[in-house]
């Protein structure tokens, strides 16, 4: 069939609105019709061209919709009517990391990220003769999308498109962070850089795991109003320089628990320097591909600091996912905060120059 997409043809160049082909499910896929698709930092840094992909490419990792059509020898585990969420990142089942109970890190990602692909490295994304590419396995920037049935997590009834949508990115991988990066810290100080999506979701999971005090850092105070609002207990303004000074003067001994949300070297350097002893680092932010931070070595040994990675919420979706649907519906986790504006399709463009200007609430694209 033909559809809409926004399509990226090369970096730098803004996204085209393009009628292009979706082939059907193929055996162990499903059609999706895309109700909600979340704006999400991490396709920028494909337009910016920081990170690459193979191009032309269809965006959009973060998005919610409804079972179409399943292809052959799917599992029985979904039906058309389901609603479902995407997740960015498959789990093929058969892994040492999907066996170890670890499945962000399912070898099928990468290659699905590399190829272009779906799980078995072909698209069904095209225009005419011309081939076009998935993104990592979702390219929901779309009227439809064809993923594996490993890509989607079931939505219950009452959780709104839009919520589901950025909770397949944005927020698991923000909640996730502290849930499982950083997992028991009730009553520990948690600094948390960034309120965007992400940060904002960990400001919601520390909330939710009793850490205390809770420190939010931004530029915006619009940014820093909804962190308290959503249990910051203090928000530092980065604009007034000096962040560490400012942490630091609020808790001479520093934080427990650094979440970087940004994916920034000057702000990695930041929430390392405000660790306490024997305090870690949880960088959670993507940069651009070939950044670094440095870390002072007497620093790291003297005061054994950690500094770990968190993709996409160290989380096993399966079961995280479900979890944090439920924690909505429970009103424990106040999601609908998050929200921002809305764009249709066309407007795709207009939703990321908001998002450069640093708007406040996840943008969401309705196709
Ligand atoms: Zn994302
Ligand atoms: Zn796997």
């Amino acid at each position: 069939m033909t559809m809409r997409a926004a399509v990226l043809r090369r970096p730098g160049a803004p996204l085209t609105i393009e009628q292009v082909d979706l082939a059907p499910p193929g055996p162990g896929e499903i059609m999706v019709r895309i109700e909600a698709a979340g704006v999400c930092h991490s396709d920028y840094h494909y337009m910016t061209g920081d990170i690459a992909c193979p191009l032309p490419v269809v965006l959009g990792h973060e998005g919610a919709g409804i079972i179409e059509a399943l292809g052959d020898g799917t599992s029985g585990r979904l039906a058309v009517g389901d609603r479902v969420a995407l997740m960015w990142r498959p789990r093929c089942g058969d892994c040492e990391p999907c066996i170890t109970g670890n499945p962000v890190l399912c070898q099928s990602g990468p290659r699905q990220a590399a190829t272009g692909g779906l799980l078995d490295g072909t698209s069904r994304l095209s225009k005419g003769d011309e081939q076009l590419h998935h993104f990592l396995g979702v390219s929901c920037f779309a009227e439809r999308v064809v993923v594996s049935e490993r890509s989607v997590v079931p939505v219950p009834e009452g959780v709104p498109a839009q919520i589901a949508a950025i909770s397949g990115c944005a927020v698991i991988t923000g909640v996730g962070a502290v849930l499982n990066a950083v997992g028991e810290c009730a009553g520990d100080s948690v600094l948390i850089i960034g309120a965007g999506g992400v940060g904002l979701s960990s400001v919601m999971g520390a909330h939710l795991a009793g850490a205390n005090p809770i420190v939010v850092v931004d530029v915006d105070p619009e940014k820093l109003e909804r962190a308290t609002r959503l249990g910051a207990t203090h928000t530092i303004d980065a604009s007034a320089g000096d962040t560490v000074g400012q942490v630091l003067a609020l808790f001479p001994s520093g934080v427990k628990w650094a979440i970087e949300a940004i994916g920034r070297a000057a702000t990695l350097q930041q929430a390392f320097d405000c660790l306490a002893p024997a305090g870690t680092l949880v960088a959670v932010g993507l940069g651009r591909v070939d950044d670094t931070f440095a870390i002072p070595v007497n620093n790291l040994v003297q005061r054994q600091k950690r500094v770990i990675g968190s993709l996409y919420g160290s989380a096993n979706p399966l079961v995280d996912l479900p979890k944090i649907f439920e924690l909505y519906l429970a009103g424990r986790l106040p999601l609908d905060e998050l929200i921002g504006a809305g764009f249709p399709l066309e407007e795709a463009n207009e939703a990321y120059d908001a998002l450069a200007g640093g708007a406040v609430g996840r943008a969401v694209i309705v196709p």
